[in-house]
């Protein structure tokens, strides 16, 4: 397997016990080495804190910046703000390395972990299913204005066939709802 360029170790076995803040910076290169096309780049800040006390620590992550995407209204790119908290419990000393939902099990040995992985999983599933120019104070959004113009006409254009299909829908339901003769 091919290393990744986007890396953000923490080599946890060193430290001595104590609370611990680690900041990372890291842009559209571990969404682009993921194959993830949705984002075109990044700017994200990443902390991560945790207290190495014992073998399972808690890792707090926060997670601030912007990725760029595309509008799904006007289709232009723009900068999507992104902020999050998310805990991964880092569990040490165990027999295999084994990952499930928010924990990470790491084997004996294994001295260091990459959080570019979880960064990566976590901003893509904090996504929006819309993704949509963010609104200003008086509620309208910055889209592109000479594509909302054309979208505003075909609207119209669309609003007037589903008219004609709502009212053709309605006469077929008219005729449906004739009472049945009884069978009996
Ligand atoms: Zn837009």
């Amino acid at each position: 397997m091919r290393i990744k360029d986007t890396q953000c170790i923490i080599d946890f076995a060193p430290l001595k016990a104590g609370e611990y803040s680690f900041l990372f910076t890291l842009d559209g290169e571990l969404f682009k080495e993921n194959h993830y096309e949705d984002i075109h780049d990044a700017n994200l800040k990443v902390i991560i804190e945790f207290n190495k006390n014992s073998r399972i620590m808690m890792f707090n992550f926060t997670i601030d910046g912007t990725v760029n995407v595309t509008c799904d209204r006007c289709g232009d790119d723009f900068n999507l703000p992104v902020y999050l908290q998310k805990q991964l419990i880092v569990k040490t000393d165990g027999r295999e390395h084994q990952e499930e939902d928010d924990m990470v099990t790491l084997a004996t040995g294994e001295k260091d972990i990459d959080i570019a992985p979880y960064v990566y999983q976590y901003v893509v599933l904090s996504l929006p299913m819309q993704k949509l120019h963010p609104p200003e104070k008086d509620g309208t959004r910055n889209c592109n204005p000479e594509v909302l113009k054309k979208l505003k006409n075909i609207e119209v254009e669309k609003s007037s066939d589903e008219q004609y299909i709502i009212n053709s829908n309605k006469r077929f339901s008219h005729e449906e709802e004739k009472p049945k003769k009884k069978t009996t």
